[in-house]
C-alpha cells in the first residue's frame, strides 16, 4: 500500500508542478514517519524515498539506529527542547523547528563539539495561533540576523504549519505569506534562504503552488 500511495503522491506532485511551471526535482519529499515502525520506513525507502521526518528525538534515535545501513536524510520536524539538542544534532541532517535564541545557542554548541555545521530552518508561526510554536513573522528577520555569528548553524530557510481546516484553500494565505517573508529577508541577506518547508497531507498541492520546496507528508504515505 505504501508503494501505491507514494506513486499516487508522485503523480499529484507532477500534476501540480505541470500547471504551475514548477519542476518536481525542486521539491523534496519528506515522508513523515512519526508513530510508524522501522519496517514501514523500510518500505518507504524501497520505493525510492530518502528523506524521513520525525517529531520526537527519542523515537527518531531508535529508528535511526535500526536503519543505520540506509543512506537517509533525517528531518526533525517537531518542537525541539534545548536539552535534546545534543541527540538531535547527532542524527538530524535538517532541523525544521528552530524557534528560539536559546535553542540556537545550544544547537550551535553541540554541533561545534562534533565539528558539524547543523542545517536548520526557522519555524514561523504565520497564523499566530497560540497553540503553535514558531517565531512571529515580524521577528524572523532580526532573529536570523542575531544568530548569524553562530558558526556551527546554517539557516537554510523557513518552515510553517498551516492551521487545521477542512479546505486546503484556507492554507494558501499562510503559505504565500511565508514565501513573501523569505523573499523580503533575501533582499538584504548575504546568504539567501532557499528552503520553504510547507505542505502536509491535506494541503501540499496548495503549498507547492505557493512555492514550497519541501513537503512533509505522513498520512497520505502510510494510510
Ligand atoms: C505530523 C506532521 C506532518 C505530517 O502530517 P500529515 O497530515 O500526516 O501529512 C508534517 N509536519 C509536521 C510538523 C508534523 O508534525
Amino acid at each position: 500500500m505504501i508503494r501505491e500511495n507514494l506513486s499516487a503522491l508522485r503523480d499529484r506532485i507532477w500534476r501540480v508542478c505541470g500547471r504551475t511551471a514548477r519542476k518536481p526535482e525542486e521539491i523534496t519529499f519528506v515522508a513523515v514517519s512519526k508513530n510508524r515502525s522501522a519496517d514501514q520506513i523500510k518500505e518507504v525507502i524501497a520505493s525510492g524515498i530518502a528523506d524521513i521526518g520525525e517529531n520526537r528525538v527519542q523515537e527518531a534515535v531508535l529508528k535511526y539506529n535500526s536503519l543505520a545501513f540506509s543512506r537517509l536524510r533525517w528531518h526533525m520536524i517537531g518542537h525541539l527542547q534545548s536539552n535534546k539538542a545534543k541527540e538531535a544534532v547527532g542524527i538530524f541532517d535538517l532541523i525544521h523547528s528552530l524557534d528560539s535564541l536559546g535553542l540556537a545557542i545550544e544547537i550551535d554548541k553541540q554541533a561545534g563539539k562534533i565539528n558539524k555545521i547543523q542545517d536548520v530552518l526557522v519555524e514561523v508561526n504565520v497564523s499566530k495561533e497560540s497553540s503553535k510554536f514558531g517565531l512571529k513573522p515580524e521577528e524572523t528577520s532580526a532573529f536570523i540576523e542575531n544568530i548569524r555569528n553562530l558558526k556551527n548553524i546554517r539557516v537554510k530557510g523557513l518552515m510553517t504549519i498551516a492551521p487545521l481546516s477542512g479546505d486546503p484553500e484556507n492554507a494558501r494565505p499562510f503559505f504565500s505569506a511565508l514565501r513573501e517573508l523569505k523573499n523580503k529577508i533575501n533582499i538584504a541577506a548575504a546568504q539567501p534562504l532557499t528552503v520553504l518547508s510547507m505542505g502536509m497531507t491535506d494541503d501540499f498541492e496548495v503549498a507547492i503552488e505557493e512555492g514550497s520546496t519541501m513537503v512533509r507528508i505522513g498520512r497520505a504515505v502510510f494510510e
